[in-house]
């Protein structure tokens, strides 16, 4: 309608061109608005403003028939909906780390910076307010081929976010525990295994299990299991330092990995955690609940740093301390190293006759 300029009446493409692209400006904020889940009652209103005022302002004859008027306005009006989206995906970009949003941003910028140039210019070159066609040259070459830029990195920016938005919801479906939002098994060895071999002296890992949980579940039933499961995901998750790595590794069972950790600070940690867990009381319908943890603990400068063994080392001591009666912390500690053996020369079948001592 624009480009139709002199051909139609000019209240198609004045009054009714422009507002459709003040509407377009709304719209496509609000589209972002929603697609960041955050649409409320009074948006649909701000999303119709511009075209409203651009309605309005038609009335005025006047004012406007002066085409350098109505390009400051529509500039600016175009320029506040951009404003208010950068702001929007600045805040987004913090939350959702998706590379598409970060270059939207950059498109929106450029536009900005498109809209702002062109009142400039206008600002020192006006145009001849009486024209009554649509300005050739630069200026008007310059906008529209800007334009339809803009529109098409856009949009395709925009099918790019959806993909990388369901991308990246799976991936942390496929790695998070759904009860407890902690990290699953799969997750836990991904980030802690390249963490072993960048490091072989120091690390701990410490295994935790909720004891007595089976009567938990028979007792109270399972949500409230569940919910134990929850409270302690919690209580994990607050007591670990920044670059622990924690998650739910089986049904009860839940691990902590220390990369920095000696055996003696990862068990104090335990220790800690398996405290907390005992203070702690979960109100049921059938009163107070309070359970507790027992937890093992193994450390790399002890075992070495293949998982397995470190694994099995940390679930050994866990195992020792759910023996020794639960509710408690124990660590895993080598064998002391065994005598060598001295071989006795009359033993003709070389077979060890005494440990030497
Ligand atoms: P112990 O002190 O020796 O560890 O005894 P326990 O009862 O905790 O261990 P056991 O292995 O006998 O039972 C674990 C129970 O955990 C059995 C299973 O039904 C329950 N469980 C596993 N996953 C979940 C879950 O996601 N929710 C609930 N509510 N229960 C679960
Ligand atoms: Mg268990
Ligand atoms: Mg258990």
């Amino acid at each position: 309608m624009l480009g139709l300029r002199g051909h139609i009446p000019a209240l198609w493409s004045i009054t009714v061109s422009n507002a459709m692209l003040l509407l377009v400006s709304g719209l496509i904020w609000l589209g972002y608005r929603r697609f960041f889940g955050k649409v409320a009652g009074h948006d649909r209103l701000f999303a119709l403003l511009g075209a409203l005022i651009w309605g309005a302002l038609a009335c005025d004859q006047g004012l406007f028939a002066d085409i350098n008027f109505r390009t400051y306005v529509i500039s600016a009006m175009q320029f506040a909906y951009l404003l208010v989206l950068s702001l929007e995906l600045v805040r987004q970009c913090r939350k959702e780390r998706l590379p598409a949003l970060a270059l939207t941003l950059m498109v929106i910028v450029f536009q900005q910076a498109m809209l702002i140039a062109r009142m400039i210019y206008i600002f020192f070159f006006p145009l001849d307010p009486s024209i009554t066609s649509l300005p050739s040259g630069n200026l008007i070459g310059l906008t529209l081929i800007g334009t339809m830029a803009v529109l098409v990195l856009s949009g395709l920016l925009q099918m790019a976010l959806v993909a990388q938005r369901s991308e990246r919801r799976f991936r942390i479906a496929a790695e998070t525990d759904e009860l407890t939002g902690l990290a699953n098994r799969r997750c836990f060895l991904n980030e802690v295994l390249p963490r072993l071999a960048d490091r072989s002296d120091r690390g701990a890992l410490a295994l935790f299990d909720l004891d007595h949980f089976k009567r938990i579940n028979d007792t109270h039933g399972h949500l409230i299991g569940d919910r134990t499961l929850i409270e302690f995901a919690y209580i994990l998750a607050g007591a670990a330092p920044k670059n622990a790595v924690t998650a739910r590794v089986g049904g009860e069972e839940f691990a902590l990995f220390l990369p920095d950790a000696s055996v003696a600070t990862a068990t104090i940690l335990a220790e800690h955690i398996r405290q907390l867990t005992h203070a702690y009381r979960l109100d049921t319908a059938k009163g107070e609940l309070r359970f507790t943890v027992s937890g093992g603990v193994a450390g790399v400068a002890e075992v070495g740093s293949d998982y397995e063994s470190l694994n099995s080392a940390a679930d050994f001591a866990l195992y020792k301390a759910k023996s020794e009666g639960r509710n408690r912390v124990a660590i895993h500690r080598p064998d002391p190293p065994t005598p060598p053996l001295t071989f006795s020369r009359t033993s003709d079948r070389g077979q060890p006759a005494s440990a030497a001592v």
